[in-house]
């Protein structure tokens, strides 16, 4: 049954959409955007439902996933309706539809209650090593078991029911039947799409951003292959170390340019920022900036002296692991990947 809410655009204003109603239906947006074709017409369709508040036909629909946020359309509007960061609040507010604990809704609309979550996480951080005694060697092996059981949980917890239920509203609930061979077929281009997001190139002069994410990605992964399974913060083997430098300073030169773009807003894509967009880039870029530290301070044999610095380092982890990665913008590339995959099962089925 189509449900229709009068209160949408008010509650999708939390999520970071602006000016929605200006919009006047010219079809512009739709026009100028190089993701858009025939089967899959967006934005100004997902316009058109917000407006009209047709909340279950957004929370059906894949099409905000397809969209890289390049800032074409927005920069096209006649009416400054900003098509792109609509998308960009409908990704949003799907994934508090996807998400069971209802978190991820709390946080993206409401900056007091992620506030109380940042403090409480540093507070059970800062909890845990006092019952560890505040031994930095303890502490350390704490650490680095922490960072692979918090990997499980927020995979089984979090990420993967929300692909599921992603799934279900998209696949099932719609009654969509592909073929089995579609299912398997789909699955390297799942992968491609996840590393590479390669579809974004399609959007004209991106290829440096495209370029600057993916050697994040890369760095970012590198980084928590580094200090989970290769140990970085206790092993004594050269090459891992200066690999670890490499990967580390990688990620926070990058993750440095980006929030100096957020801060100067000279394009399109940085004019509007969300909390989530700062906390993501942000944090990011505090990982990897603690992290090299730490590393200088274990060389330098001055880290028995100054636990404080593992300790902040252990905090932006948790945080980052417990808040940012699970209920904030960090799962996006992964939401999206599955969303192409399920569009394919979708176009497969007809
Ligand atoms: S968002 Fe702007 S360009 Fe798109 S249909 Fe509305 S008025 Fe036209
Ligand atoms: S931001 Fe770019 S990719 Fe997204 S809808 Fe607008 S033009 Fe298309």
């Amino acid at each position: 049954m189509l449900k229709i809410n009068p209160e949408f655009v008010d509650g999708l204003e939390k999520f970071g959409a602006v000016d929605i109603n200006a919009c006047y239906n010219c079809g512009n947006c739709t026009a100028i955007c190089p993701l858009s074709d025939g089967d899959n017409s967006f934005p100004r369709k997902m316009l058109r439902y917000s407006v009209l508040g047709l909340e279950n036909k957004i929370e059906d629909s894949l099409d905000p996933w397809l969209c890289y946020y390049c800032g074409e359309c927005s920069e096209t509007c006649p009416r400054e309706a900003n098509p792109g960061e609509l998308m960009m609040s409908l990704r949003r507010w799907l994934i508090s539809k996807y998400d069971w604990t209802g978190l991820s809704g709390l946080f993206y609309s409401s900056v007091p209650a992620l506030i109380i979550g940042f403090v409480l996480v540093a507070i059970l951080m800062i909890g845990i090593c006092f019952t560890k005694h505040f031994n930095t060697e303890t502490i350390m092996d704490f650490g680095h078991h922490f960072e692979k059981y918090l990997i499980l949980a927020v995979a089984s917890l979090i990420l993967i029911p929300n692909i599921i239920r992603m799934f279900w509203f998209t696949i099932l609930k719609e009654k969509i039947k592909a073929p089995l061979v579609s299912y398997i077929k789909g699955i390297w281009e799942l992968i491609l799409h996840m590393f590479t997001q390669k579809n974004s190139l399609k959007c004209e002069n991106n290829t440096f951003r495209w370029l600057e994410h993916l050697l994040i990605v890369f760095g970012y992964l590198l980084l928590l292959f580094t200090t989970v399974f290769l140990n970085w913060f206790s092993t004594e083997n050269t090459f891992i170390i200066w690999f670890g430098y490499i990967v580390g300073g990688l990620v926070f030169i990058f993750t440095f340019d980006f929030i100096l773009g957020r801060i100067k807003k000279n394009k399109e894509i940085n004019k509007f920022s969300h909390p989530s967009d700062w906390l993501f880039v942000i944090w990011l870029f505090l990982l990897g900036f603690t992290g090299f530290i730490v590393r200088i301070f274990i060389d330098t044999d001055l880290i028995s002296n100054n636990l404080w610095l593992y300790m902040i380092h252990l905090i932006v982890i948790a945080q980052w692991g417990i808040l940012i990665v699970p209920f904030g913008k960090w799962p996006h590339f992964l939401y999206r990947s599955f969303a192409m995959y399920f569009k394919k099962l979708e176009e497969d089925s007809k």
